[in-house]
């Protein structure tokens, strides 16, 4: 169940409660990767980079 893992955020490294509108996405390069932001980077635009690809996306 999707429920039961933890999402992290990949950019500031915090943990993403189910109440908060953080959004997950495949990595847009590599697509194996599901990247997670919490709302607040999500609202800053923050950086993330691909663990597995390496890749930097806004
Ligand atoms: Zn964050
Ligand atoms: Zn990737």
């Amino acid at each position: 169940m999707e429920s039961l893992r933890m999402p992290v955020c990949i950019s500031c490294g915090r943990r993403i409660v189910p109440e908060e509108k953080a959004v997950s996405f495949p990595c847009p390069n590599c697509g194996e990767v599901t990247i997670w932001r919490c709302e607040k980077c999500r609202k800053f635009s923050r950086e993330y980079h691909c663990p597995k690809c390496g890749f930097t996306g806004p």
